[in-house]
């Protein structure tokens, strides 16, 4: 997913929360406003429903002194008088009190008496009014039938609003009764109707008493609803419509909302705000998300020392090469390379000058290779190139340029460290052969570049996979013969000028299960190449502690490999095998090779001064064979030298060798350094050594290498002529 995606998704995230938020308020406080409202209708509507009625006896309580009334009784049923209705009727309730009409009935309900609009009228002006009436005129019958309703109330009156003539008026019936002792002539008494517009008594007075806002009458559809009024039924018209007493009702959520919208609004700036700056922090968060995402691809494709491509981007560059392979015919190359000693510097300088060392190469590959290479760091000092769409004489001339580039003296903070490189290369034509193979094949190739002696490249050739093969087995067995202790020591004696044993140089030796002797010229460079010197030599060294128990006065010489004086844990080893086994270091005699002096360095003199020191002697082995350098035993604590047995092998005839072999007595001589001479096969190479001077002798003429039970049985084997 892109960036733009991303920052989509949590946009819309946020504002949709954000706006459902609004609204879900928004819908709550509308909601909240309604019910406000409605209760507020609600209760005004009661309060005028119950307003009305008090109001209806109220009229109706004004219209007792006329109607309970002994005069009345005798000047409108006992016999009618027309004045004094005038007069009593029509003056005082159409007009003193305000009614709009009045009306007598008989007791036949026939009127006989009308007043409207304050003078009076023929009696037929009822017919306008007898329908609305007509029910309230029954009902007020049925009262005063029955004589236990009658005398139950004061009075009696019926109320209710009609339509007349399309206006809304209150139409009061009223039985008329005697206050004393007025008698009727029939069974049924004379009635007062009477009639007042509803707009006139009702709405100003309602208006005030409850402060109504817009009070009217209205006349509405019996199913007319609107949630804007309150109404309060009146009354129902002839056709079934209601006369309703309508107003605008108090909103007081409304009120609230709006007296509420600033502080809302600044709320929903507030939110919105808020939402702008969450998406924004967010949004940060997730670019760097993003960032550290292309970070760790980037960590998970490379090597974090130098930048590099790794083994996994490595693979993937090759299997893409080998796809171009396949459209466009061509050759892909691969090189192998690894740093010659590197070890050795991460030893001798520590890890900080090892990873120096490692960032240089890769600055240097890169300056090598082309833009379209791959160079990759496989692990430690191995580093690899692709280079496709190449040939043969192409990878020739990068792996020549890597030898050269790669060669030669490095500063580092520390020091100065020799660079060198092997280099092994595999060119393929062939789509079909796996990048697998590619890359084991320069694998192989590289192999067989430090064998032919370092600081060189080497093409794979098919017949190197089999040499290899046996090495990659072999190195397996040592690791398993050391393992299950299967190295033996065999003791060469090492004699005087008269044959007798002086003392014995401790050599390994390995049974193979299946090849047999294996022999120590072959798996001793194996285990210095493949890092297994150190457990042999430990093995060698602790065998001849033990055995070394058994012989008294007997020098035991132990050979020390160059890699083992140059680890610091190597003297630490020694000296805890010493105390193991409890021999004593003067005892032995360590040879080492010029070379080990030749990697010089300050550990390497270090590490032979602290072996002096322990009570070790030193022999410089193979003397002769390398630059023999005067310097070096000078500045070495030498006590020996051991003449090579390639001189030896060539005396007495040869005079080169001869020349060479006295140089070097003699040499020991003004050093004070004794000189033993290796490989005496013949009595006359044992005259002609001694005749030079030569005090210690070892060769299969004076013993060969055997177990170290043989020796403490073997009698001197020479005599001195
Ligand atoms: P080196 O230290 O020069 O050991 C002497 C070698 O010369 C031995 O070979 C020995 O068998 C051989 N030799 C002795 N007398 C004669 C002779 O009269 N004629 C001939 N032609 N050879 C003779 P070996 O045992 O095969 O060892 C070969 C080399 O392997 C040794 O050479 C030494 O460099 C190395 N080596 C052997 N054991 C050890 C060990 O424990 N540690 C280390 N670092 N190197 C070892
Ligand atoms: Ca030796
Ligand atoms: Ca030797």
């Amino acid at each position: 997913m892109d960036r733009r995606n991303i920052e989509l998704k949590i946009f819309g995230l946020i504002a949709g929360m954000a706006a459902g938020m609004i609204l879900l308020a928004g819908f709550a406080l509308t909601v909240a406003t309604r019910h406000a409202d409605a209760r507020e209708r609600d209760y005004e509507q009661t309060l005028v429903g119950n307003g009305l009625r008090q109001r209806i006896e109220e009229i109706q309580t004004g219209l007792n002194p006329y109607v309970i009334w002994d005069e009345a009784i005798h000047k409108l049923d006992n016999r009618f008088d027309q004045a004094w209705a005038s007069q009593n009727i029509g003056a005082s309730v159409g007009g003193a009190l305000g009614y709009e009409a009045a009306f007598v009935l008989d007791a036949a309900d026939k009127p006989i008496y009308a007043h409207v609009a304050g003078k009076d009228v023929s009696s037929t002006t009822f017919d306008r009014y007898a329908f609305q009436a007509s029910s309230l005129v029954n009902d007020v019958r049925a009262i005063e039938s029955d004589p236990k309703k009658v005398a139950a109330l004061h009075a009696v009156h019926k109320s209710r609003v009609e339509l007349v003539r399309g206006e809304p008026v209150l139409i009061t019936v009223s039985l008329i009764r005697p206050d004393l002792k007025a008698r009727t002539k029939g069974p049924r008494g004379p009635l007062l109707v009477t009639s007042t517009p509803v707009a006139k008594i009702m709405v100003k007075a309602f208006s005030e008493r409850f402060l109504l806002r817009d009070a009217a009458i209205a006349v509405v559809a019996a199913d007319a609803v609107d949630a804007a009024v309150a109404q309060s039924v009146l009354g129902r018209s002839a056709d079934g419509r209601r006369i309703v007493l309508r107003w605008v009702p108090r909103r007081p959520g409304a009120e609230l909302l709006r007296s509420a919208t600033p502080m809302l609004a600044i709320a929903i700036l507030a939110a919105a705000m808020g939402s702008f700056l969450l998406f924004r922090t967010t949004r940060r968060a997730a670019k760097k998300l993003l960032l550290s995402e292309a970070e760790a691809k980037h960590l998970a494709l490379h090597d974090p020392l130098t930048g590099l491509a790794n083994r996994t981007l490595f693979t993937d560059r090759l299997v893409h090469a080998h796809a171009l392979l396949r459209r466009k015919p061509g050759h892909i190359g691969v090189l192998c390379i690894d740093l010659d000693r590197f070890k050795e510097v991460n030893d001798t300088y520590g890890h900080d000058a090892g990873d120096q060392l490692i960032r240089e190469v890769a600055r240097r590959l890169t300056a090598i290779c082309r833009d379209t290479d791959t160079i990759c760091r496989l692990g430690g000092d191995e580093f690899a190139i692709i280079q496709p769409d190449t040939s043969p004489a192409g990878a020739a001339s990068l792996a020549q340029r890597v030898v050269d580039g790669l060669s030669g003296e490095v500063d580092l903070s520390i020091g100065r460290a020799v660079l060198s490189c092997s280099v092994g290369v595999s060119v393929v034509a062939d789509a079909d052969q796996g990048q697998a193979e590619l890359l084991r094949q320069a694998d192989v190739a590289l192999y067989r570049a430090k064998e032919a002696g370092r600081g060189r490249f080497a093409f794979f050739e098919p017949e190197m996979d089999a040499a290899l093969r046996l090495r990659k087995s072999l190195e397996r067995d040592l690791r398993a013969a050391l393992e299950h202790d299967e190295l033996t020591v065999a003791y060469q004696p090492l004699t005087d000028a008269r044959g007798e044993m002086v003392g014995v140089e401790a050599l390994a030796r390995w049974n193979h299960p299946e090849r047999g002797e294996i022999s120590p010229g072959i798996f001793i460079p194996l285990a210095e190449s493949c890092g297994l010197i150190g457990p042999v030599g430990a093995a060698v060294f602790r065998r001849a502690c033990y055995d070394s128990l058994r012989w008294s006065g007997l020098e035991v010489s132990v050979n020390v490999s160059a890699i083992q004086l140059t680890n610091p844990d190597f003297i630490d080893e020694i000296v805890a095998t010493l105390a193991e086994t409890s021999a004593r270091a003067e005892t032995f005699m360590l040879e080492i090779t010029e070379t080990a002096l030749l990697k010089d360095g300050d550990g390497v003199h270090d590490a032979l001064r602290r072996l002096k020191r322990l009570g070790f002697r030193l022999a410089l082995d193979d003397f002769g064979t390398g630059y023999a350098s005067l310097a070096y035993l000078r500045r070495h604590p030498i006590d020996k030298l051991k003449i090579d047995r390639s001189f030896v092998a060539s005396l007495p005839g040869n005079g080169e060798a001869m020349a060479v072999a006295s140089a070097i007595v003699s040499l020991a001589k003004s050093l004070g350094l004794k000189t033993t001479a290796e490989g005496v096969e013949t009595q006359n190479q044992m005259d002609a050594l001694v005749k030079l001077g030569c005090v210690e002798f070892q060769g299969y003429l004076l013993g060969r290498p055997m177990p170290a039970e043989a020796i403490a049985s073997t009698p001197s084997m020479v005599r001195v002529r």
